[in-house]
């Protein structure tokens, strides 16, 4: 899972805060899901007039927005809240691991306050009860796009909240609740104010993108004039108007899927789709719960790439859930070969507080764990190598990240945010982060390209 943070410098203090707006800092940890919230509540706490504070010191106080995911996830946001006590002294704490409060308080009992998952109002009213707003009518005028963490030229794109799944190594459905989409009309015109903006690269994100609507019964909303309905195609539909690079993140191999591969052949959305597979041998799958793990998942990539030879597929995998056979690894690597995914992610199986996988039988040893997801990274990077050498030669359209020293890192369609390869651009000339650039590949190294200016 990509774990994208946002964390405070050390700088010198701060003037008493009656002076001016007050300050509050942040801290993002977690996933995009995490940091579309930070960004909401940032978004609603400027729009009241705080300002957002870039050090500790001159923050007058501090939201620390927490991951749960994993243990290790666990670990570094309690450290993360001990870094802020440690550096302000007052620190409101939100997020995953707020559903679990008494793990912060036993830890970190000078905390100020603790709110759960999606609890917007809650943090921001502990931020009104321990840093009153000062009342500036000049301080409501915000940027209509609302503040973002992102860069200006890609945006994430949440679509809803909670998750219907019962993954048996996962707790967020029990921290977040159940699936709880936007309407497709509201979504379409926060993505059409991103683009307004400035924004090239949406990224939508949701627990499960495919089931997206279900519990709205796919309500239609009306939008530039035509209806829609809240549906995955829908929803694809819709943002490929807009003109930006759009991009489908955890997205099951349900049937419906299908029909989002014509709109990305004909290049309307990113002919890229993040799957998270997690695991090739079907026993395990059903152990682990997954949805649509009794789907031909290599029939379904098969047919997705007939359609859309282009086609990138990323996805994560799980190796040394409780019970994984040698056999099982082996259809897991023999999966693999098969599907040649472009990008692959990895994580050693971990037991996660209150997960029902914990449960389970026959609990792999770590020294196997390390073995087997050495060997799984190794066959994944051989695959990574052999499809990006097919790339040499090609010209692709990029957009820049980033520039230092002449060279520019970028990235192609291929490639999300933070989570891939790039493409590295080492005549950047005048090009700046935010910019497109049509390159020409040189060079492919196991997880990256090089290219030059066509
Ligand atoms: S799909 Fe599974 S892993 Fe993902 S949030 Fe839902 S329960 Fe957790």
């Amino acid at each position: 899972m990509p774990r994208p943070r946002t964390r405070l410098r050390r700088g010198p203090g701060a003037a008493a805060p009656a002076e001016r707006a007050p300050r509050v800092g942040f801290v993002s940890l977690g996933c995009p899901k995490a940091l579309v919230d930070s960004e909401r509540i940032l978004t609603q706490l400027r729009a009241e007039g705080y300002e957002v504070a870039p050090t500790y010191e001159a923050a007058d106080l501090v939201v620390v927005n927490t991951c749960g995911f994993i243990d290790a996830a666990v670990d570094e946001s309690l450290d993360a809240i001990g870094e802020a006590l440690e550096h302000n002294g007052r620190v409101i704490v939100t997020g995953c691991l707020g559903a679990r409060p008494e793990r912060i308080l036993e830890r970190h009992p000078r905390v100020l306050k603790v709110t759960g998952p999606h609890a917007y109002e809650d943090v921001v009213g502990a931020v009104h009860e321990h840093l009153p707003p000062r009342h500036d009518p000049f301080l409501d005028l915000l940027p209509p796009e609302g503040v973002r963490l992102t860069p200006r030229h890609y945006a994430y794109l949440k679509i809803a909240e909670g998750c219907n799944n019962r993954c048996s190594f996962c707790i967020i459905p029990s921290m977040r609740g159940r699936l709880a989409s936007r309407r497709i009309d509201e979504v379409l015109r926060e993505a059409e104010r991103l683009v307004a903006a400035g924004v090239k690269e949406l990224l939508v994100i949701s627990q499960d993108t495919s089931a997206y609507g279900a519990d709205l019964r796919y309500a239609p909303g009306a939008w530039r004039g035509t209806s829609y309905q809240t549906r995955f195609v829908d929803l694809a539909r819709g943002l490929a108007e807009l003109g930006a690079w759009v991009r489908l993140h955890y997205v099951y191999p349900y049937p419906h899927v299908d029909e989002v591969i014509p709109l990305m052949a004909a290049r309307r959305v990113l002919p890229y789709l993040d799957v998270p597979f997690q695991h090739g041998s079907p026993t395990v799958l059903r152990r682990m719960r997954r949805p649509a793990h009794s789907e031909n998942t290599l029939a379904r990539i098969r047919a997705w790439r007939a359609q859309c030879p282009d086609l990138t597929i990323r996805s994560t995998f799980i190796v040394g859930f409780p019970g994984e056979t040698d056999s099982e690894f082996a259809q897991l690597l023999a999966w693999l070969d098969e599907a040649e995914l472009d990008r692959v992610g990895c994580f050693k199986y971990s037991p996660v507080a209150g997960a029902a996988a914990n449960a389970l039988p026959d609990h792999v040893a770590p020294e196997l764990q390390e073995q087997r997801y050495a060997r799984f990274m190794e066959r994944a990077a051989a695959i990574s190598r052999r499809r990006l050498a097919q790339r040499v030669g090609r010209h692709l359209r990029v957009l820049v990240d980033a520039v230092a020293d002449g060279t520019a890192t970028a990235r192609s369609e291929a490639d999300a945010p933070q989570i891939d390869g790039v493409v590295r651009i080492a005549n950047a000339g005048t090009l700046r982060p935010g910019d497109w650039a049509e390159v020409r590949i040189v060079a492919a190294d196991d997880y990256d390209l090089t290219g030059r200016l066509a």
